[in-house]
């Protein structure tokens, strides 16, 4: 109906329409998976995470965290400037579904390279290697790491590879409560609800770092978690040009600097960045 009243309405509506489509400085419509495209003042929408303290977290004045500004600096190579950056929260068990329907034109939001998540989607990276891990309350005694779980309450996210090893390696063993953001988890943990957090050591070191004198974190990694960049099933244009941005902050020293600036002071070395593996 609409499309039929276009076709009659003649070369001028059409020329109007054109112009609208070339101006557009939106987010996602472009064919290129936005920034990069044609127009004067690309902008890009983004999916992170907004509760987690060091990688992505939504605070008053902005957005913070390593994430962030590894998606800072991928918009940036990308020719789009930070302030053309949409932040969008990107929930663990949200990131397939936001890319596939186009809500955001990357994800950078701890997520780990998996095959079962790159049959929906694709990465770019790894960007960084950090290990599950385990949170627990300051005096807690008996979690001492992976094999002391028997019979413990333990807190992660739907939707998270975390929650996945415990389902695949600790079933019948421990009582697996799935919330929907890690800070629920925190939650659960600081009031008694649950035994321990479990998740990457990165954000669990930040969580402890943003609740002083509450937690502390176990140390006894047990996983490898890739961290990459998911975007469009097939778009390998734009995934190209997110590893050499990757590349290119890494050698350039960015890299060091925003891990140090958001993991360091909770703690978390710097450690060396991994190769890219997708290619
Ligand atoms: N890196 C893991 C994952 O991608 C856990 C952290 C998260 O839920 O973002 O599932």
């Amino acid at each position: 109906m609409r499309f039929s009243r276009v076709l009659r309405a003649g070369a001028v509506a059409v020329a109007a329409g054109l112009a609208l489509a070339a101006c557009g400085s939106g987010n996602s419509g472009s064919g290129g998976g936005g920034g990069g495209g044609g127009g004067s003042n690309p902008s890009l929408t983004i999916g992170i995470k907004f509760d987690q303290p060091g990688l992505g977290q939504k605070t008053p004045s902005g957005y913070e965290g390593f994430d962030v500004d590894v998606a800072t600096y991928i918009a940036k190579e990308l020719g789009v400037d930070a302030s053309n950056i949409d932040w969008v929260e990107a929930k663990s068990a949200d990131r397939e579904t936001l890319i596939k329907n186009g809500d955001v034109d990357f994800i950078v939001a701890t997520y780990s390279i998996t095959d079962k998540r790159k049959a929906e989607i694709d990465f770019a990276g790894p960007y960084f290697v950090a290990h599950q891990d385990l949170l627990v309350r300051k005096d807690e005694t008996s979690i001492t790491g992976p094999d002391s779980l028997n019979g413990k309450k333990l807190c992660s996210v739907t939707g998270s590879t975390s929650a996945q090893r415990v389902k695949d390696e600790f079933a019948g063993k421990v009582d697996l409560q799935q919330y929907g953001g890690y800070s629920e988890c925190l939650t659960g943990l600081e009031s008694g609800a649950v035994d321990a957090l479990t998740t990457d050591d990165t954000i669990l070191a930040g969580l402890a770092a943003a609740n002083e004198g509450k937690f502390k974190l176990v140390g006894k990694g047990f996983s490898d978690e890739n961290y990459g960049v998911g975007l469009k099933k097939g778009d390998t244009a734009q995934r190209d040009k997110i590893n050499a941005a990757i590349q290119k902050m890494e050698e350039s020293g960015a890299w060091a600097a925003a891990v140090e600036k958001h993991l360091g002071p909770a703690g978390y070395p710097t450690p060396k960045p991994p190769a890219i593996t997708e290619k």
